[in-house]
């Protein structure tokens, strides 16, 4: 039966198990990216984001007149 963790083909090639970043799709081979499903860069922007969403946009203060 096929193993599909992290080991070796039958001819010693090794293999890593790697998954589709959610926010690029670009494939994440480390422990740390695969948990999170997305790599560094990704995971950063990630939390940038979450912390603008409550403050309105310097485009939507100048749409108000403010
Ligand atoms: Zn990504």
């Amino acid at each position: 039966m096929a193993e599909q963790l992290d080991g070796q083909l039958e001819d010693g090639t090794p293999t890593r198990t790697a998954v589709p970043c959610k926010r690029c799709g670009g494939w994440l081979v480390s422990e740390v990216s695969r948990a999170r499903r997305m790599g560094p860069a990704c995971a950063r922007h990630e939390r940038a984001e979450a912390r603008r969403v409550d403050e309105p946009t310097l485009f939507e203060l100048e749409a108000r007149g403010e």
